[in-house]
């Protein structure tokens, strides 16, 4: 009865990376390497690796008119991802300017772009998108109203995930409307502890005090460690799948797409969970974020 498996609403960014000896100080200029541009921003990661498992997904987002817009709707189409929902033009496509170097550590500067001009009319006009999708999922790389007004907009009987990522205090109506909220270790302290992000306690407490913060589900991810559900019936440890990671950027949109679509073909949190872990672990052992997603026969063979 739903057209879409999933619909996630939110950033599309292109990832413009150079190679470099070392990182430059203030005033400074360092030649780089060649420049790599990739498809990203955690909206378009989560609707590739999505439709990747083979799930009918949509993407409702705002690009620029320009060549790095056509670079991620180019992506999505051949993801198999249904772009109707893209918005083009407004303000320049978001763009990640990074910097890496031999250690691997990495400077960077993000410019929101069309990203930031994604608003709550534009998910008002979507209504139909919203209605025909069984899950929602959104991160935080779009504007906090216009994530507000998605969770408005929600048809009875579909279900909303959440990875607030980058983190930010969350009003209750989102917290409320999460099912799950999804956070990894960084974030859980920031919803919790505020910006000092100063929260004591092992991962299991910090799952109790975020469900005590009004969603009705959470699940907190530990990276090589696997992932931790909890909900009214308590909290679960879901284990991580061993694998030799390679490269881990990416890895937590691979995740809360897999366990949105689970969650929507009616699989429980901890048995969604054990699969989007299985998807992450098959994520991290290729370089990239959507050029690592796996297909649902490489993680069957994982
Ligand atoms: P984020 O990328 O948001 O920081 P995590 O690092 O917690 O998120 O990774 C998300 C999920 O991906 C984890 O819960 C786990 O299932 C999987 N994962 C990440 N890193 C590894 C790893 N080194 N080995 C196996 N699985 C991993």
């Amino acid at each position: 009865m739903y057209a879409y498996d999933l619909l996630v609403v939110g950033s599309a960014n292109a990832d413009l990376v150079v190679e470099v000896e070392r990182r430059p100080a203030a005033g400074e200029t360092v030649l780089g390497g060649d420049l790599a541009t990739h498809p990203g921003g955690k909206g378009a990661n989560q609707a590739v690796a999505a439709a990747r498992l083979g799930a009918r997904t949509a993407l409702l987002a705002r690009v620029g008119d320009d060549a790095h817009g056509g670079l991620l709707l180019d992506s999505q189409r051949s993801a198999g991802v249904d772009t109707a929902g893209v918005l083009v033009g407004g303000a320049p496509t978001g763009v990640a300017l990074i910097t890496v170097d031999p250690s691997g550590d990495n400077s960077i500067v993000v410019s929101p772009g069309a990203n930031g001009r994604l608003t709550p009319a534009d998910v008002r006009a979507a209504t139909g998108l919203l209605g025909a999708s069984r899950v929602v999922s959104a991160q935080l790389e779009i504007p906090l109203e216009t994530v507000v007004e998605v969770v408005r907009n929600l048809t009875p009987g579909s279900r909303f995930v959440l990875n607030p990522s980058p983190p930010a205090p969350l009003p209750p109506e989102v917290l409320a409307a999460c099912d799950p909220l999804i956070v990894n270790e960084h974030e859980a302290k920031v919803i919790l502890g505020g910006a000092d992000g100063d929260v004591s306690g092992e991962p299991a407490d910090w799952a109790r005090l975020l469900l005590a913060k009004g969603p009705r589900s959470v699940v907190v991810t530990l990276g090589a460690d696997g992932a931790l559900v909890a909900d009214g019936r308590g909290v679960t440890a879901v284990p991580s799948v061993r694998v030799a990671a390679v490269d881990t950027t990416g890895a937590g949109d691979a995740f809360t797409a897999a366990l949105a679509v689970r969650l929507g073909a009616g699989a429980s949190l901890p048995e969604a969970a054990a699969y989007a872990a299985r998807v992450g672990a098959a994520a991290v052992t290729r370089r990239g974020a959507q050029d690592s997603y796996p297909t649902a026969e490489e993680v069957e063979a994982l």
